[in-house]
This record gives C-alpha cells, structure tokens and sequence, in this order.
C-alpha cells in the first residue's frame, strides 16, 4: 500500500528517514527482541540513539507540547512509527514514555510533572506496570492489594504478578485499595507510584514457556509511600487505570513490525531446502505465506482509515480493541509459520539445549523463533485478553453509549 503524501508530509518523511540513517545506521540493526530498552543490554549506539532523540527533542512525539511533545500531526507519528519499526530503533520505556507519561500531563500536579516527566523524557529511568494479582486479572477491580494511609504516608501490604520489566525498573505505577467497603469494586481504589528501592518492595522473576524472565511477581510488605506519591485523587485511581488503559490500545496494531518480520520469514522461506526444492517452492507453504500477507494490508488499510478519521491519532475503545486483537492474531501467524517453516529443527527446547549444553542443531534460527512463537501467545492476553476486548467490541455494537 501507498501513502499518498502531501509534499509537506514527504519532505517529513525524508528528514526522518535522514535522522535514522544517521543515528541508527543498517549496521548498528538488530533483532526487534535484542532492541529492548533495558539499560544493563543497552549497547553504546543504543545510548547514541536515545541522545540523538533527546537531543532532537522527538523522544515524546505523542505528549503535550508543553511537556515535551513534537505537535505533529497523526500521520506524521504514524509515519515516525511506521519507519522506526521498520528500522527496528531501540524503543522508549513503553510503560514510562507511552503510558505514564501521558497520564502524569493529563492528571499530575505541577510538582509530579515536574519531578517525574524528565528523567522520562530523557530515557534515564524505567518504569513497571503493577495492575494484576494473584486473583485480579481481567477483572481489575475486585484487587485486594491495601494502602492504609498514616499521616503523610500510605503503608502498602499485598502482591501483582505477571509484572513486566519489574526486575529492571526504578519505579512502578499500581493500584491499590485504600477504601475496602464501596458500593462498586471500581470505588476506593488510588494510584499510586512507588520507589522500587524501598524497603519491602521483593521481585521474583516468571520464568515463561520460552524460559525467559520478562515478567515478575512483586511482593509489597509496609512499604512506605509519600502521599505525595498519589495521582489523581484517593479512592478514584479506577478514572486514571481506565485512561492508561485506553493509551495502552494505541499502536497497537504492530502492522509494521508484522510486514517486518514477514519479510524476513519470505527471505528464510526461500533459502531453506526441504524435499529438494525451496519452502519458497511449496504452494502450501505460498498460500498460507499470502494469506497472512493479504490480511496484514487489510489491517493496515483499517489502521490508516482509522487513523485519517480520528483528529487527534489517538483511538476510541472499541477500535483499539479491533486493532489491537487482530494485529496481535496476524503477529502470532507469523511466528507460528517461522517454527513450521524449520520443520524438525524448530523444536529445540530451552531447557534441553541448557541440559546437554550442545547447542541446537539446525538453523541458528531456530531457537529464537521458537522463543518468539511462545513469547507470542501474549499477545492475546496481556493488556486485555481476547475475550475481553471481543466482549468491548460486542458491547460497542449492541448497547451503544454504554462502553
Ligand atoms: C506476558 C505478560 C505480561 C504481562 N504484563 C503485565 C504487566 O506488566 N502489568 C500487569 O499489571 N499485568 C500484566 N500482565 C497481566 C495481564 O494483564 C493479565 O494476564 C490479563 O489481564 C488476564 O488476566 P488473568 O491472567 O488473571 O486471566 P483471567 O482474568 O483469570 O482470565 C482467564 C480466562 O478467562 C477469560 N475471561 C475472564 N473474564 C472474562 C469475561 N468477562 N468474559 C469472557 N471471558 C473472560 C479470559 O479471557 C481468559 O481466557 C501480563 C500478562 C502476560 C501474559
């Protein structure tokens, strides 16, 4: 598919695609999963790219202008996305820069913007998500985590699993229970953001399917938060966790790290043998290979329609919900077709390869699509699972004005 562009928008095209191949030229490219933002990987020409983006001033596009943000316009962020994904940049700290950020400049007193939006600006910190627990998940509210409030402080006692990034993070944003009989579960709940330095915060890392160590259970015990430390007001954090909620839909769609990944599995595709020909040869393997592709543009064309229809780039509910649940369906297609497209050898396990210790045999591939291919089935439940944002979409068609 092609954008036509105002020449405006091309000529803001070409000074993107300067900026990258400056600061992040084809030799410096790796992996998307090897691009993670966490400093301790951070090769020196990660740093470079992030101070290139600071320095630019283009590290925050999507926030206020007061606060950091570039102004442009929705197709000028879509195609800053759009040619940072293809160029596989390091990311910003999505919890930090996509979804605190945008909620301190919403919701933040003068002294939380202040002190917290720089160092998030700036890519000097990193922040976590604690919404689950143990026996909260899709259903958020009825989260038992409990802040007693003493004199300037509130005393935090309880636990959140499944913490993303928790075991790298400066600082976490949760939610917990500072009123315990409410009239709804959503009431009596507060936002707050803790130090992940003090005393009684614990990590235990999750060890996934894929055996890596993404996610985390954190055990808070009398931690010690500053009142100061509470966004929005006590006892109506559910009005913040449901606007961080909607900003986690946007981008969502991963159209462009889809047609990434795709093509790397069409180059793969036509370099592996198999029965004497390529897989590139097989017309089963071609059919499935283009039904994906054809349902990879149509999610981009819906992305751009929805994209040329909202003012502000920003996305209602119940399109997010589509965007998101069917680039996330497209996403794992993908992997799936990388782990059939190794055959046999897309079968090593992590644990077996750590037991004999030599190594897969095989394609050097053929582990990390397998990762990826596992590590993929996330995508179907974290940030809302797919039953709950079908069940958003349903309730957008059949009981309007009630979502
Ligand atoms: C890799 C990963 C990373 C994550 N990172 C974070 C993080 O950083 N921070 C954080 O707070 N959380 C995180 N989560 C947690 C994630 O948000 C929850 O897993 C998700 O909300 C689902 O909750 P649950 O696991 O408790 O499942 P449950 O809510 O118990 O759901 C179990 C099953 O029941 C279905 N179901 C539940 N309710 C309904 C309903 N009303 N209608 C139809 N079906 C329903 C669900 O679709 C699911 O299939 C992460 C999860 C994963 C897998």
């Amino acid at each position: 598919m092609k954008l036509a562009l105002s020449d405006e928008d091309q000529a803001f095209l070409d000074e993107v695609l300067a900026f990258i191949v400056r600061h992040w030229p084809p030799s410096t490219r790796r992996p998307l999963e090897a691009a993670a933002v966490y400093p301790e990987q951070r090769q020196p020409e990660e740093a470079g790219w992030f101070d290139a983006l600071v320095a630019r001033g283009w590290s925050v596009p999507h926030w206020p202008v007061a606060q950091g943000g570039t102004g442009w316009t929705p197709v000028q962020r879509y195609l800053w996305d759009r040619e940072t994904a293809y160029a596989e940049t390091p990311r910003m700290d999505a919890y930090g820069a996509n979804l605190l950020g945008p909620l301190l400049c919403a919701w933040g007193t003068a002294e939380q913007r202040d002190r917290f939006l720089p160092p998030i600006r700036e890519a000097r910190v990193r922040w976590c998500q604690g919404f689950s627990e143990p026996g909260a998940g899709s259903d958020l509210a009825s989260l038992s985590t409990r802040a007693l409030r003493r004199d300037d402080k509130f005393v935090v006692n309880g636990s959140k699993t499944w913490v993303s990034g928790a075991h790298s993070a400066d600082w976490m944003f949760c939610l917990v229970r500072t009123h315990a009989e409410t009239a709804r579960p959503q009431d009596g709940i507060s936002f707050l953001l803790v130090d992940m330095k003090s005393v009684g915060v614990e990590v235990a890392p999750i060890r996934t399917l894929g055996d890596q160590h993404t996610v985390n259970r954190v055990t808070l015990t009398d931690v010690e938060v500053p009142v100061a430390n509470l966004l929005g007001q006590e006892n109506e954090g559910w009005a913040c966790a449901k606007a961080l909620l909607d900003l986690e839909r946007v981008g969502v769609a991963r159209v462009a790290q889809s047609q990434v990944q795709l093509g790397r599995l069409k180059a793969f595709a036509g370099t592996f043998t198999q029965d004497g020909g390529t897989l590139q040869e097989s017309p089963d393997f071609r059919r499935k290979v283009a039904e994906v592709e054809i349902d990879l543009a149509g999610l981009e064309a819906l992305e751009l329609r929805v994209l040329s229809q909202s003012g502000s780039g920003e996305l209602a509910g119940p399109q997010g919900s589509v965007l998101r649940l069917r680039g996330a369906e497209i996403g794992q297609r993908i992997n799936e077709l990388f782990v059939e497209a190794l055959g046999y050898y897309g079968l090593p396990y992590p644990e077996a390869l750590l037991i004999d210790n030599e190594g897969a045999i095989g394609h050097d591939y053929a582990l990390p699509a397998l990762q990826g291919m596992l590590s993929s089935r996330s995508w179907t439940v974290s940030g809302g699972t797919s039953e709950i944002h079908k069940n958003s979409i349903a309730k957008a068609l059949f009981e309007p004005g009630q979502v």
